[in-house]
C-alpha cells in the first residue's frame, strides 16, 4: 500500500471531511471518490489506488534576481492517474501552491478529463512563489528553469502543463521553448494554452465560459424552461464570468446581475454584457458602470432563476445556502459551493450542476490544442466552436442518464460518470500490483 505519510489527511470516514467547511482540495477531491464508489459495483482496490497519486515530484528551482542575488523556490509536479492517457492539468505560481494541493487539485483533473471523455489524466503543478513580486525577467528565468527541472516528467505523452493562477500563455509560450530546445526540436505539445501563433489553440481564453453557457443552456432546456424567460445572476466578470455571460446574454437570457471584487451590477430589467467590460478588459469596473450598485453576497441570494458562481471558491457556505433563491445554480468557478451547503441545496431540490461538468470546456479545448500540435494542424474558430459544442453535449447526455437512472445529484451523477471510465479503464488494463 502506498505511504500517506506526507498527508495530514484522516480518510476514514467520509463523514469526518464532510461536516468541514474548510475541506482541503485533497479532502474534497478524496470524499467525492468515496462518494461516487459507494453508488458503483467497482473494485475496492481500485479505489485504493485512486486515493494516492502516481508520483508527486519536488523540485527545487534557482533563478537569479534582477539585482543580482539567487533565491531559491520549491515546485511541484503531481501526476495523479494516467490509465486512460498522459497527464494533463495547470501550472500555478501560488504563495500557498504545496504539495498537498497539487495532489487534490491533480485528482480533480482525473475527474475532469473522465467526464469529458478525454484521452487523459489528471495532474497539477506550480511554484511556491509570489508572482506579483517578480519582474516580467525574473518570471521568465523562474519558468525556464522550472521547465528544466521537469524535463524528464512532462511531454506531449507524458504531462501536458496548461495555464493556472498566476501563468498565462507567455509562461507556456517560455516553458515550450525552454523544452523544445532542451530536446532540440519544437515541440509545441508540451503545454497548452499557448499563444495562438506558436501552436496554441483559437477559442482557448473563452472555453470554460463557453462550457459554462452551453451547459446552462442545456440544464433550462432540461427544466422546461426557455432561455428567453430565464433570469440570471453571475458571480465574477473574468475569463469565465464574462464569457458565460455575453453568450447567454446573446442566446436571449436576462442577465440581471454581473459582480466583480468591487461588488455587483443589479438590474432587473437586464444588462447589456457587451457594453460592460470584462476583468481582462479593464480591471474591476463593473460597478464603475452600474446605476445600482448591490453586494456580492446579495448576488448570491437573489430570486433569480439561474445562479453563476464564476469568481473563487467557497462562496456557498451552510451560512447562505438556505438563503439561495435560485432554482438552478451553474457552478462556473472551481469549488464554489462548499460540502456543507451542497447538501443543504440537495435538500432543498435546488439543483447544483457541478464545475467538473460545466467549466470543463477549458481543459477540452486544451484537448483539441494538443491535438493540433501533434497532427501539425491549425483548426478554425468555427470548429474549434462547433467540436466543444459537441463534447459538452456528449458528457451532459452522460450524466443526465446517470441521474434519471439512480436518483443522485447532478454532482454525483458526473463523479460516477467519471469514475466509472477510470475503474473501467483499470480494470481492463489491471492494477499490476
Ligand atoms: P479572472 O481573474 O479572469 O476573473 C475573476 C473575476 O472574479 C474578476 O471579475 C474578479 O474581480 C472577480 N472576483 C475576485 N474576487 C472576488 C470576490 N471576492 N467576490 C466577487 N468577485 C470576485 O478569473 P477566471 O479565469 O474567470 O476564473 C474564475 C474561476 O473560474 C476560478 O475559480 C477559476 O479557478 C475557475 N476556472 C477558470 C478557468 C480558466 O481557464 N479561466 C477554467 C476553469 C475554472
Amino acid at each position: 500500500m502506498a505511504s500517506t505519510s506526507n498527508s495530514n489527511l484522516d480518510t476514514s470516514t467520509d463523514e469526518k471531511v464532510a461536516s468541514s467547511e474548510s475541506e482541503s482540495a485533497l479532502e474534497t477531491a478524496r470524499r467525492q471518490l468515496y462518494h461516487a464508489a459507494a453508488h458503483l459495483d467497482i473494485d475496492s482496490n481500485i479505489v485504493e489506488r485512486l486515493k494516492y497519486p502516481k508520483k508527486v515530484h519536488e523540485v527545487t528551482v534557482p533563478i537569479k534576481r534582477d539585482d543580482g542575488t539567487v533565491e531559491v523556490f520549491t515546485g511541484y509536479r503531481a501526476q495523479h492517474d494516467s490509465v486512460r492517457g498522459p497527464h494533463k492539468g495547470g501550472l500555478r505560481y501560488h504563495p500557498e501552491v504545496t504539495r498537498d494541493e497539487c495532489v487534490g487539485l491533480g485528482m480533480w483533473m482525473t475527474w475532469k478529463c473522465a467526464v469529458m471523455d478525454l484521452p487523459f489524466g489528471g495532474a497539477k503543478g506550480g511554484v511556491a512563489v509570489n508572482p506579483k513580486e517578480l519582474s516580467s525577467a525574473e518570471k521568465e528565468r523562474l519558468t525556464r528553469r522550472f521547465a528544466q527541472e521537469l524535463r524528464d516528467v512532462i511531454g506531449p505523452n507524458h504531462d501536458i502543463p496548461a495555464p493556472d493562477m498566476g501563468t498565462d500563455p507567455q509562461t507556456m509560450a517560455w516553458l515550450m521553448d525552454a523544452y523544445s530546445m532542451q530536446e532540440g526540436e519544437t515541440t509545441p505539445g508540451v503545454v497548452t494554452g499557448k499563444p495562438p501563433v506558436i501552436g496554441g489553440s483559437e477559442g482557448r481564453e473563452e472555453a470554460p465560459g463557453r462550457s459554462v453557457a452551453i451547459i446552462t443552456q442545456l440544464v433550462c432546456e432540461y427544466y422546461d424552461r426557455p432561455l428567453d424567460e430565464t433570469t440570471v445572476a453571475i458571480q465574477g466578470y473574468g475569463s469565465v464570468g464574462a464569457n458565460a455571460a455575453r453568450l447567454l446574454d446573446d442566446w436571449g437570457a436576462t442577465i440581471v446581475a454581473i459582480s466583480d471584487v468591487n461588488g455587483a451590477m443589479y438590474d432587473p430589467e437586464g444588462i447589456d454584457t457587451a457594453s460592460v467590460p470584462s476583468h481582462d478588459e479593464e480591471p474591476e469596473a463593473v460597478t464603475k458602470y452600474a446605476d445600482n450598485v448591490i453586494s456580492n453576497d446579495e448576488l448570491l441570494t437573489l430570486d433569480v432563476d439561474v445562479l453563476i458562481p464564476a469568481a473563487l471558491g467557497n462562496v456557498l457556505t451552510k451560512e447562505n445556502a438556505e438563503a439561495v433563491a435560485a432554482d438552478l445554480v451553474v457552478e462556473g468557478a472551481n469549488g464554489p459551493t462548499t460540502s456543507t451547503a451542497d447538501s443543504i441545496l440537495a435538500e432543498r431540490d435546488v439543483a447544483v450542476i457541478p464545475d467538473i461538468l460545466a467549466n470543463a470546456g477549458g481543459v477540452t479545448v486544451s484537448y483539441f490544442e494538443w491535438l493540433q500540435d501533434i497532427n501539425r494542424r491549425a483548426w478554425s474558430l468555427e470548429r474549434v466552436n462547433d467540436e466543444l459544442e459537441t463534447e459538452m453535449q456528449a458528457a451532459w447526455r452522460a450524466i443526465k442518464t446517470e441521474f434519471e437512472q439512480r436518483d443522485v445529484t447532478w454532482r454525483d451523477a458526473a463523479y460516477i460518470v467519471a469514475l466509472s471510465r477510470i475503474a473501467e479503464a483499470h480494470e481492463a488494463r489491471g492494477l499490476w500490483p
